[in-house]
């Protein structure tokens, strides 16, 4: 049989990041490339008691539920949104296999093939996979330590009419970094104006090193739901645990319902397990107490890989310290491509993501991302010394 694929899927990059992960499986290979959370930390035993106590009201967690979503996890999902300035009701918000299909969702209810979409520059690798799978073209707006930069996000606008726009404010794939507020009501204020949805994906919001920052939500800076500009997407993925595969978007009741009826064609739900379970953590399990404490670790984690990478006194390479999220974004030497760099350090038993992924187009090619939330201790000792061996080498051999 000859298949013909569609040219769409056919062109479609494969994720960097999962060919890496399939690279490094069952060997002695340290990685900090996937967007991996310590799995030592996972809350096993408030799930195992919250799973008895799901089971002991019955079955219906194994029976089909609403497309929108479990509807009391829904009721607890508000609440914490509302402490987070965010006020919805549970018709403004539907449950999703992760936040990653919140964004499928939401490109194709909003977009059609040969629309623009507007992001940051780098941004999320799957992202960038959905809206090439929709027949998006992206443009990218130059973004620097503050977000991305009003004045190109203008200028895009104007030259190629985006039907929307799609963000990582807060601890942003594969940057690390935050927008301040100000960038943020210059950027609502400009999609406002061009009546352009943006799509905040906000995964690593909850995950911050110092616990009185506050980053406030597009969401809440745009203060309503209908009517509103911001469509708000997060996930239980990092802060309990990615296999329950299960994020949620906020937004006008009119988009979600849209989203229910694309979400039908989909997968009519998501896991009525997973929901159940999670609405059970929520009523016997302190999460903000977890949250707490798995961002303290992660905190300690970035600045152990963060000393690590200085003592190993490489020349010109540059990060910005992460004040929250799972990655560091680092800069390499000029000229130094990632890409190639992977292979050498792959040889030597360290994996990471070579930063051209993360572009819908001129790469730039020295940066790499690295992960340090999965690794702790020795491991990030000996993959950070097997990285700078590679780096080492490699800017030998040039
Ligand atoms: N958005 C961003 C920026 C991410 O980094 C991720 C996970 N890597 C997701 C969305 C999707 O996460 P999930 O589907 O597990 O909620």
């Amino acid at each position: 049989m000859d298949y013909r694929f569609s040219p769409r899927v056919a062109a479609l990059k494969s994720s960097a990041v999962r060919d890496i992960l399939k690279l490094t499986q069952g060997k002695d290979m340290i990685s900090f490339a996937g967007g991996l959370p310590a799995e030592e930390l996972f809350p096993v035993e408030a799930l195992k008691e919250a799973s008895l106590r799901m089971f002991a009201g019955g079955a219906s967690a194994l029976q089909y539920g609403l497309t929108e979503g479990y509807l009391p996890l829904r009721q607890q999902l508000c609440s914490r949104m509302e402490q987070k300035g965010m006020h919805v009701t549970p018709d403004q918000m539907i449950l999703t296999t992760g936040s990653q299909q919140a964004i499928d969702l939401l490109v194709d209810v909003l977009t059609e093939p040969g629309d623009t979409i507007l992001v940051e520059k780098p941004t999320y690798l799957a992202s960038l996979q959905v809206f090439q799978m929709h027949g998006l073209k992206v443009v990218a707006a130059e973004s620097d330590e503050h977000g991305m930069i009003p004045e190109d996000a203008a200028r895009l606008i104007a030259q190629h009419r985006p039907k929307l726009m799609y963000a990582v404010p807060t601890f942003g794939n594969p940057t690390g970094r935050v927008w301040s507020t100000e960038r943020r009501l210059q950027l609502l204020e400009l999609c406002r104006t061009n009546e352009m949805p943006i799509i905040e994906d906000d995964p690593y919001g909850d995950i911050k090193f110092h616990m009185d920052a506050e980053y406030p939500s597009l969401f809440s800076l745009e203060g309503r739901a209908e009517g509103g500009i911001v469509i708000y997407t997060s996930t239980f993925s990092k802060t309990v645990a990615p296999a329950l595969r299960t994020g949620w978007a906020i937004g006008d009741s009119r988009v979600i319902a849209m989203m229910a009826k694309a979400k039908q064609a989909a997968d009519l739900q998501s896991s009525t397990l997973d929901q159940q379970l999670l609405d059970q953590l929520l009523r016997g399990f302190d999460l903000d107490a977890h949250i707490a404490l798995i961002s303290k670790s992660y905190g300690e984690r970035m600045q152990e890989m963060e000393g690590l990478l200085k003592q190993t006194q490489l020349s010109d390479i540059r990060w910005l310290q992460p004040q929250g999220g799972m990655f560091l974004w680092l800069e390499l030497p000029e000229g130094l491509d990632a890409e190639a760099l992977l292979r050498a350090s792959v040889a030597k038993g360290v994996a990471f993501v070579p930063g051209s992924s993360f572009y819908a187009a001129d790469p730039q090619r020295n940066t790499a991302r690295l992960n340090f939330t999965h690794n702790s201790g020795e491991r990030t000792v000996q993959g950070v010394k097997r990285f700078a061996e590679a780096v080492n080498e490699f800017l030998a051999r040039r």
